[in-house]
């Protein structure tokens, strides 16, 4: 049986104000989680005082792909800890967008930033964990309905055009990728009639995935292996005995020689002193529509199984399900967890569903849900043991690209976490950054952003 949730969803939720993300919380009201089935059996909370090798914190893809990985590659049973419903965070919110990226710079932006070498080392590693990521969706246990026919990056705007063509230039000729670009007519022939539309990049390597269901795989995955996952345990306090970590939970204390962070946008700020301020939560927020009738997918002209964002810097990203003729879209939306539920945010994403594709202008909605990205600030995730006198490692800061990548960052910080060393790339080599002084202007900052966004992303 898998734990029932003992506290209600917080839809108001805010990882920089509250101390823990709950305790026992029931999982957002999602779509995914809805048309998952059942979650499966998992271990209980924490009810006693327990020894153990390895804590993971945080049960979502990282987390779990980091135990599975410990279990397979290192002989290591680890106790993965979970504050409330397995994978409650992103894990089951996001777009399934399963995309060839890691961290929100493209590839030009890796050249920009460490020249070609190091550019193409990280390009190899996202092609290793792309293989990693579909071997795992074809496990037995796994198999979250993958459709892998690619990714579509839409341009809402000419100018956006001409940035496609040119990445996709970069793609060609310095990584050898075999990126190309759609003219809209192409797009519309071969993928779907998005009236903003006016050309695309495509991205042969792009794999959709049913999010929760991904997620409930690998926790049969990594229970199959020995793992215990323990939701309804959030880890309430932390603190260092002897060559022991005492990470304190309701129901015990959880005494690890090691410890594995994977709390991403649920980070709080008092886990500890090394995770402080290292993470920018950012909200998404995500609709479904109701089933759409066979006149509004001909309208929309949904052909293949690729996925959709478009090159705002406020992207939209969006697909087709088609196992349920439902439509999926979401974009960035409230700065606040306070101002979530805030009808604006939905009306926005209306809005836009609605000059995408105008048959879907007003349709009734089935499901509204949102989810706390993290961002890294320098946009770049880390995989790091932040402290040689510690034996605290983590795996953060994707930027809402982590569906795919998480995969090898669990066997990354698995590694890691068992004494192997990583690859000379930037993401293994360095503590994730800080804003130092800035650290209370954040939010402040991130409202005067978003207008900028906005505006950019609005010109003709
Ligand atoms: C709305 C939305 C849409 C997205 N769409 C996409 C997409 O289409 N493609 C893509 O690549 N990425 C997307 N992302 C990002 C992607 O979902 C994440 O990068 C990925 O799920 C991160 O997994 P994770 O395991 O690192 O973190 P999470 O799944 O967020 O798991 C972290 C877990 O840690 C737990 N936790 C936190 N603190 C404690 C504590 N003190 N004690 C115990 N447990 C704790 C939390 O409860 C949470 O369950 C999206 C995110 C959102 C919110």
């Amino acid at each position: 049986m898998s734990t029932a949730p003992q506290t209600a969803y917080d839809p108001l939720y805010d990882p920089l104000k509250d101390a823990t993300p709950g305790h026992g919380r029931e999982y957002a009201p999602t779509y995914w989680v809805d048309s998952a089935g059942p979650a499966p059996e998992d271990d209980g909370p924490i009810r006693a005082d327990v020894d153990v090798e390895v804590a993971v914190i945080g049960s979502g893809y990282t987390g779990l792909s980091a135990a599975v990985h410990l279990a397979r590659d290192h002989g290591i049973s680890a106790v993965v800890l979970e504050a409330n419903r397995v994978a409650f965070g992103c894990s089951t919110r996001n777009g399934g967008q399963g995309q060839f990226a890691t961290g929100r710079l493209k590839r030009s932006g890796w050249i920009d930033r460490w020249g070609v070498d190091i550019a193409r080392g990280m390009h190899a590693e996202c092609m290793e964990a792309f293989d990693l990521f579909r071997s795992l969706l074809a496990e037995p246990l796994v198999q979250p309905d993958a459709v892998d026919d690619g990714h579509i990056y839409a341009a809402h705007r000419p100018w956006a055009l001409e940035k496609l063509k040119a990445e996709v230039q970069v793609l060609n000729d310095v990584f050898n990728y075999p990126a190309k670009v759609l003219t809209a007519e192409e797009t519309r022939e071969q993928h779907f009639f998005d009236r903003e539309c006016c050309g695309a990049q495509f991205e042969p390597d792009g794999v959709a995935v049913h999010p929760a269901k991904y997620a409930f795989g690998l926790l049969r995955l990594a229970r199959s292996l020995g793992v215990k996952v323990h939701p309804s345990s959030p880890v309430q306090g932390w603190r260092r005995q002897g060559d022991r970590y005492i990470l304190s939970t309701p129901g015990g204390d959880v005494r690890a020689k090691r410890v594995i962070v994977a709390t991403a946008g649920y980070t709080a700020p008092g886990l500890h002193a090394l995770t402080r301020h290292r993470l920018f939560p950012i909200l998404s927020n995500s609709i479904v529509t109701r089933p759409l009738s066979d006149d509004e997918i001909a309208d929309c002209g949904f052909k293949s199984g690729a996925f959709y964002t478009d090159t705002r810097i406020l992207r939209h990203y969006y697909r087709f399900i088609a196992s349920a003729k439902r439509v999926q879209i979401g974009s960035r939306s409230a700065v606040y967890g306070r101002d979530a539920a805030n009808p604006k945010h939905l009306a926005r994403l209306r809005g836009a569903l609605g000059r995408k594709f105008p048959a879907l202008d007003g349709i009734d909605l089935d499901y509204s849900w949102w989810g706390w990205v993290d961002v890294g600030h320098d946009m770049m995730p880390r995989i790091f043991k932040p402290d040689a006198n510690e034996h605290i490692y983590y795996s953060l800061a994707y930027g809402g690209n982590g569906v795919m990548y998480s995969a090898q960052a669990g066997r990354r910080v698995a590694a890691l976490c068992a004494g192997q060393a990583m690859p000379a790339l930037p993401i293994f080599q360095s503590v994730l950054p800080t804003e130092g002084v800035l650290t209370p202007f954040r939010r402040l900052g991130q409202q005067l952003l978003y207008i900028w966004y906005f505006t950019n992303d609005e010109r003709p």
